[in-house]
């Protein structure tokens, strides 16, 4: 099954008439299964304009996945959720907040999302990851990687063979991590983005909102 995976909102973008701003978000696309919206960025008004500059629908999106409770990936939710009035939600168990009328999970442990997509579960007690299994094996989308990009890793194998990583690298140096993965995607707070490019240059894909990325 082809999986689609847009940026919709990063610290770049790819072109012209998109918004960049400090967050991170991305739509998830297969055929036969709900289109997720992974994050929503720091600010609604923003990631409603780049959804609809992409031709995307947000009324179209069937589940919302926060990886975790800073402002920079929840941020656009409570205006996201105006503008998509059934979307179900998984969230960090700990957040304290009400959606009347809304399915929500709240996640602490590794769980199915839905077909061939999964949650790492609330590693480190602060972020969940998503585990997409694509046809080339498990593509794992990340918020900011506060638990170590190893250790998203390592719970992502449990699942599958993983083959790449999309999302913010925060913090992450431990390079060698990355060895043997076909699609690295450093996008958002990834501080060392230019050292992982020069080390993978063949694997890696330069990020930023507009990027489509086919797996
Ligand atoms: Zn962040
Ligand atoms: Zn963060």
């Amino acid at each position: 099954m082809e999986t689609k995976i847009t940026i919709v909102y990063d610290n770049e973008v790819m072109e012209e008439g998109l918004w960049a701003d400090w967050g991170f978000s991305c739509l998830v696309e297969a055929k036969g299964r709900p289109q997720i919206l992974f994050d929503t960025g720091a600010g609604g008004p923003i990631l409603l304009h780049n959804i609809s500059r992409l031709g995307l629908d947000p009324g179209a999106v069937g589940i919302v996945v926060l990886s975790h409770l800073h402002g920079d990936h929840t941020g656009g939710l409570q205006t996201f959720l105006e503008v998509n009035r059934h979307a179900e939600l998984f969230v960090p168990y700990s957040l304290r907040a009400v959606f009347p009328g809304r399915r929500v999970t709240a996640v602490k442990e590794p769980l199915q999302i839905c077909e061939n997509v999964f949650s790492t579960g609330m590693l480190g007690d602060i972020e969940q990851s998503l585990v997409v299994g694509t046809e080339g094996g498990m593509l794992v989308i990340v918020g900011c990687s506060h638990p170590g990009v190893g250790s998203i890793i390592d719970a992502a194998s449990k699942l599958g063979e993983v083959f790449g990583i999309v999302g913010g690298f925060h913090g992450f140096r431990d390079f060698n991590r990355l060895k043997g993965l076909s699609l690295i995607c450093p996008c958002h707070c990834t501080q060392y983005k230019s050292e992982i490019m020069r080390l993978f240059p063949e694997q890696c894909i330069e990020c930023g909102a507009g990027l489509v990325l086919e797996a």
